[in-house]
């Protein structure tokens, strides 16, 4: 089983059933395989072949998913691009993954002369066009439209044979330093942890999703794209997340599902029009891509009566390794359990596994774990060493077998040689309850090496650096107490939402490097 094949069995078995909703339009399973075989035939009609690469530079729309479906189906590689990074950041994603195919929205074909000159590999350029005016009048000739192709495309294109592992999406991870890694998750690893994640939080057809995290965002894609579709369930989707559209859609379509990262939680607690009624309907809000306070997920559920289930992954894991269980206790804080197939474990630097308790590094093993970077084997074998993908976050495991999320190994702050985790500084000022956002990071110090400085978003404007401070002092450890503390009117976050402390950091360097 992959993920074409088990949308064509859903449309199949369940024609009728509505797929999803976009702009209160209503899509059902049959409408939108006939679409997704269209468009893999469209990819054929163009030349592209299985193996070949295109990438998708979308927002959350119905024509993302119809393109991810396609090319699949035509046993075409793609890549999810993030549709806001620089030109640059583009550049090399497209010429580092070989693309072949482009699709992209009409903002793109003014620039298209420009682009095609510094990418000469790629073939095609397919527009979603916003104004149904101006579909297909292009002078370019690499320029297709999106709706053409699937107006005059076969639904019935014949079946790639696809094998498991063929590669299915190449996702770009940043990572801390460096260019960005291709990270090469095949069949495979997407049917196998779609399927996995939808089975333990146990989504069915009668499920309404939520879809409101970016879908080129990996935990998107598998927990509120991939795994609702092979339930069957109906994606209630968003072009982009807004807490009125949350509170709107969950209320006028019932949702029972939500998923988000915390700051999305954080929006959503703190966003004055959002009536807890809304949210009647709601059984179960997922949490992931950072960790999640333990203040706000407890003030969330209180406020909301829904329960919030935190797990953990990364894109090189397609993306879930952990979740927190439905039919055991959840804990608070913790990141949950092995999810079934895939096992972690925490390590020391020689990869022995810690006692219970102790930090070390979380690595995985399972159907979910990536076939390799793309082309880049030397940080393949860094990263996947004696069949466990190292995952660079420092974790700990009780005795239940529930992980905890220490922070990033990259992250942590040595403080007089002692080592400081921004998250146990950050949950500390979540729990104050003026505090809306927090961040920690390590800044230079003459005496001790580094020390700990916290920028932090307050409701309340008469708050004060001593107050916090006081605050910070009675519930920290010396060496872990902020020696400075910035308000900011807001965080830096990326398109994801998840807190950016690299660049608050970055800022800080440039700050100390100006004379
Ligand atoms: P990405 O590859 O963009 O999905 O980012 C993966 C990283 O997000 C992980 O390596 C973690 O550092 C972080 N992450 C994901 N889920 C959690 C979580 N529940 N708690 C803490 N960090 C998380």
């Amino acid at each position: 089983m992959n993920l074409p094949s088990s949308l064509k069995k859903t449309a199949e078995t369940n024609a009728d059933k509505t797929a999803y909703i976009f702009m209160d339009q209503l899509v059902t399973y049959k409408e939108l395989d006939t679409a997704v075989s269209k468009f893999a035939d469209g990819l054929k009609k163009l030349g592209l072949k299985k193996g070949d690469h295109m990438a998708l530079l979308l927002g959350n729309s119905p024509q993302f998913i119809i393109a991810l479906y396609g090319a699949m189906r035509a046993g075409v590689t793609t890549i999810p691009v993030n549709p806001i990074y620089t030109p640059e950041e583009i550049r090399y994603i497209l010429d580092n993954g070989d693309v072949k195919a482009v699709v992209a929205l009409d903002l793109f074909v003014p620039y298209v002369d420009k682009i095609d000159a510094l990418l000469p590999k790629v073939e095609h350029y397919i527009i979603c066009e916003t104004d149904p005016a101006k579909v297909g009048k292009y002078a370019h000739p690499k320029l297709k439209s999106f709706s053409q192709i699937l107006a005059e495309s076969s639904p019935f294109v014949e079946e790639v044979p696809l094998s498991e592992e063929d590669t299915a999406v190449i996702l770009y991870t940043s990572g801390t330093t460096g260019k960005p890694k291709g990270a090469m998750l095949t069949h495979k690893n997407l049917y196998s942890n779609a399927s996995d994640i939808g089975s333990y939080l146990k989504m069915s057809a009668d499920d309404r999703v939520i879809t409101a995290l970016p879908m080129f965002h990996v935990f998107c894609l598998s927990v509120a794209v991939n795994a609702p579709l092979i339930s069957g369930a109906t994606l209630l989707i968003l072009p982009k997340f807004s807490p009125k559209e949350v509170f709107r859609v969950a209320k006028q379509y019932k949702a029972t599902i939500f998923a988000g990262v915390p700051t999305m939680y954080n929006y959503l607690f703190q966003y004055e029009g959002g009536d807890p009624k809304d949210f009647a309907t709601l059984r179960l809000c997922i949490s992931g891509g950072a960790s999640m306070p333990v203040a706000l997920l407890k003030n969330f559920e209180k406020k909301f009566n829904v329960l919030i289930s935190e797990g953990y992954g990364l894109s090189e894991a397609s993306p879930v390794t952990c979740f927190n269980p439905l039919d055991r206790p959840r804990k608070p804080g913790s990141i949950g359990a092995n999810i079934v197939h895939v096992e972690n474990k925490v390590v020391d630097e020689l990869g022995n596994e810690v006692p219970v308790g102790e930090v070390g590094e979380l690595v995985v093993r399972g159907p979910n774990v990536m076939k390799g970077y793309y082309k880049m084997p030397e940080e393949t074998a860094a990263a996947i060493r004696n069949g466990w993908l190292h995952t660079g976050d420092m974790a700990r495991m009780d005795e239940d077998g529930y992980f905890y999320i220490v922070d990033r190994k990259k992250d942590m702050v040595i403080v007089g040689g002692f080592n400081v985790y921004p998250r146990e500084v950050e949950e500390v000022l979540y729990d104050h309850p003026d505090v809306v956002e927090a961040a920690a990071v390590g800044i230079p110090d003459p005496n001790q090496g580094e020390v700990v400085k916290v920028y932090v978003v307050s409701k309340n404007k008469n708050l004060t650096e001593q107050a916090l401070l006081d605050y910070c002092k009675e519930r920290l450890a010396k060496y872990k107490v902020p020696k400075e503390i910035e308000f900011l009117d807001e965080l830096p976050k990326n398109t994801t939402g998840k807190i950016l402390r690299r660049s608050l950091k970055e800022q800080l360097q440039k700050q100390s490097a100006r004379p």
